[in-house]
């Protein structure tokens, strides 16, 4: 067990966020801890293998460091190497696979739980993101070994019958790269048709698959049950049962509410149950802990992303330096980015 480490500062989550948090801190002269239950930058380790991000790399970069990328659009492996780059060029104090469970204490004399030992804090920032936690259909089946939440790539599905529950930019492009890898995908699609909110750039290839029937899709249907080999379905026409050898359910994820419960953040009554946060200085309820990135969302998960969300850094450093609120670019108040 570590233990009697003191910071004025701990950051909970090595996101994007948590890591510009950290440095905007610490350039101010306070001592800062990240904590991460997992990797540096986890969830974008979790995302899919040859993942493409829709910003490009200006708009992902922190502390100002450049993100350099061979491609228009940086690449999964573009991101993981330049979050990493800039961890270790400002050298913060990295403790990673230590999950945070607790925090006792008050402002100025805060001693954050973790699964490994203690340590003392003056503030915490909690930056935890959402992706930990899918939104389960919770139909039975769903536990099967063959069903997953989180998609990484087609190779393991060459010939196979795919079943991709959900109809965002990540179960399109999911659809999409299965095909061309020699799957057979078929998306299950709640709503009438693929969402509007699909990318420019990727809903019209999906929309002409599904014509030229080399993507299937049932539309206005919803999954009942899974069962090793298929999925059943309720449709308009009735029920109907899709062969599956793998099953996709990417229907969003949410923040870890319980988590928050257990730091002592009120949770919001709203259809977001956004955590309770002054929008100006991001502090929550609980005087001396405040919110950045994602998270500040509840599950509305498309209303901070990277591009906004990493200003929450500038606002939470200057505030705990006893330092004027910046001047933030117009960014910050958010645009929506469908998952
Ligand atoms: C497929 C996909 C594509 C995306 N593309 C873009 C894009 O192009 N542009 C953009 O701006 N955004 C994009 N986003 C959104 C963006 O990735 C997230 O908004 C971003 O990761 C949020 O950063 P964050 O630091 O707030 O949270 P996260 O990156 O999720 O980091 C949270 C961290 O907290 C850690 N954690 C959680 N609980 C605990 C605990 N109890 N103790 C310790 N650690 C804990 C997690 O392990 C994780 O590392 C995309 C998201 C997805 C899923």
């Amino acid at each position: 067990m570590q233990d009697s480490l003191s910071f004025d500062v701990a950051v909970i989550g090595a996101g994007p966020v948590g890591l510009a948090c950290a440095l905007e801190v610490q350039r101010r002269g306070l001592r800062v801890v990240v904590l991460d239950k997992g990797a540096l930058v986890n969830s974008l380790v979790g995302y899919p293998t040859n993942m493409e991000f829709f910003s490009t790399p200006e708009l992902l970069e922190i502390g100002g460091y450049p993100m350099s990328t061979l491609h228009y659009k940086p690449l999964r492996e573009d991101a993981l190497d330049y979050y990493r780059r800039v961890a270790q060029a400002e050298n913060l104090t990295l403790r990673l696979y230590e999950r945070v469970i607790g925090l006792e204490g008050e402002q100025d004399n805060f001693t954050v739980v973790t699964d490994k030992g203690r340590l003392h804090t003056r503030y915490v920032v909690v930056a935890t993101g959402f992706y930990d936690l899918p939104n389960y259909l919770n139909v039975p089946g769903e536990d099967l070994s063959h069903v997953s939440h989180y998609y990484k790539e087609p190779y393991a599905h060459v010939g196979q019958d795919v079943v991709i529950i959900g109809a965002k930019n990540s179960a399109a492009k999911a659809a999409l790269q299965l095909l061309r890898a020699g799957a057979r995908p078929t998306l299950l699609v709640r709503g009438p048709e693929i969402p509007e909110s699909v990318k420019y750039w990727i809903r019209p290839d999906l929309v002409n698959r599904i014509k030229e029937g080399r993507i299937g899709a049932l539309f206005n249907s919803t999954a009942t049950r899974i069962t090793p080999g298929a999925v059943e379905v309720a449709t308009p026409n009735g029920p109907q049962t899709l062969p599956a050898q793998f099953v996709y359910a990417l229907t969003g994820y949410h923040p870890d509410f319980s988590f928050l419960s257990a730091l002592g953040v009120a949770c919001g009554t709203d259809a977001a149950q956004t955590p309770a946060h002054n929008a100006e200085t991001l502090e929550t309820n609980r005087p001396g802990l405040y919110l950045a990135g994602t998270v500040c969302g509840g599950r509305n998960t498309s209303r901070w992303f990277i591009e906004n969300g990493r200003y929450h850094a500038q606002l939470i450093a200057a505030r705990l330096a006893g330092e004027p609120a910046p001047a933030l670019p117009s960014v910050v108040q958010p645009v929506q980015l469908a998952s």
